[in-house]
Order: C-alpha cells, then structure tokens, then sequence
C-alpha cells in the first residue's frame, strides 16, 4: 500500500459495498443472486458478499470477513467467486476493490464472438482502455483464477466469456463505474450491429487518443507493460 495510506471503516465500507449491489440490481446488471463484490478491509482481509443472497435486498451486516486465505472471519458463507477475488488482489496489490456482474449486453457479446477489445467509441479509451475477453472456464472453479491470471494483471475492466463481467479498482465506486461503462459500451456496439456494419476507429485516431489520454494523467497498464 502507499505510504500514509488509511484503510476505512469497516463500518463504511460495509455500506458502499451494499451501495453498489443495490446499483447493479437496479440497473439490471445482475439478476437476484448473480453477482459479487470484494474490498479490502486491509491487506490481508476482505470483505465480501455473501453466496446465495439477493444483491437488492442485500444488508450491510450480510457481509462476510475472509482473511487473505479465503478463511471465514466473521459472518456466513462467502460468495462461490472468492477464489477469483484472491487471486486478483494477490497479483494485484494496487486493487482494493472487485466487482464482478453478468452485464447481459456484454455477456451477449462474448457469445455472439463480438470482440469488445476493438475500440469503437473514443471515450472507452478513457473509461476503461479496452475490453479483452477471457476465454471460458467453468464458474466458481480454480480453472477461473488461472484464466484471469494474465489479463488481471494488465487490465482493470474485462470479460469472462459466456459468464460476466470483472472491473478492479482502488474504491468500490470506481469498480462499479468501469461496470457500468462496460455494459454501456456493449449496448451500444450491439444497437449498432444491428442496422449495420461497424468500422472500429483508424488505428491512427485510437493512437491520438491515447496520447490525450495520456497527457490527461490516465495510465493503462496494457499500455505500460506492454
Ligand atoms: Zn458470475
């Protein structure tokens, strides 16, 4: 963590978290049950979403407390997704915060083989970079960890195909942001295809934004790694 870092109430964080929940069920981003959110209480704990609980109707003291191993600390059984959130803020130490829905337009995408890493729209550059789509594996399985392992590590908003969607930021508010700009972007790739073709943006304007994009403060990790 950054020097001087603070970590929050677990108090406060408790109602973000539930915060957020109730914002993806009531914009449709997750159906009743679907769905999970992580922050970090501090390095080594977490806390979690319960499994098997409305996300509407969702309480903060439903929460669960996990330690960095995944080992229940305070309340039920945690969501059936902890592993993938281990091991994100295992690879991960900037990230604090994970949300992970099932976006219908975006998960349609991944089954229509519709590529959402294609930049169509400028301002996805500076929303979320770009959107890769990790190859299926079976959900709440390890087999999710190992298929998230090397886009987790570039990327901060990306697809699981035929499942849901991953956004990771410093604050859960971030996270649940990069969701929704996620699914908006879908929704409108999938409006247009369906009146016609779709041309990405030249190569040459996708350079220059993320030149603007650069010069605006705003890092990618692709970007910098790559
Ligand atoms: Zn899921």
């Amino acid at each position: 963590m950054p020097p001087g870092f603070q970590y929050e109430s677990e108090y406060v964080l408790r109602s973000r978290v539930v915060g957020v929940c109730k914002r993806m069920y009531a914009h449709g981003l997750i159906a009743s049950t679907d769905g999970n959110v992580s922050v970090r209480l501090t390095e080594r704990r977490l806390l979690v979403t319960p499994s098997g609980v409305h996300k509407g109707l969702l309480e903060p003291s439903d929460l669960v407390v996990v330690d960095g191993m995944g080992r229940p600390q305070r309340g039920g059984r945690a969501s059936s997704e902890l592993q993938m959130h281990l091991h994100i803020y295992e690879i991960r130490p900037d990230v604090r915060a994970i949300v992970h829905a099932h976006p219908p337009f975006a998960v349609a995408c991944t089954l229509a083989k519709l590529a959402l890493d294609v930049t169509y729209l400028p301002e996805v550059v500076f929303a979320l970079g770009t959107i890769p789509t990790v190859p299926y594996s079976t959900p709440t399985t390890k087999d999710v960890s190992n298929a998230v392992d090397r886009v987790a590590q570039q990327h901060d908003a990306f697809m699981l195909e035929r499942h849901g969607s991953v956004t990771l930021a410093s604050d859960v508010e971030t996270a649940y942001n990069r969701l929704e700009a996620l699914e908006h972007t879908a929704k409108i790739v999938h409006a247009a295809r369906q009146v016609g073709l779709i041309e990405p943006l030249p190569a040459c304007e996708v350079k220059r934004l993320y030149q603007v994009a650069a010069a605006a403060g705003i890092r990618w990790r692709f970007l910098e790694n790559s």
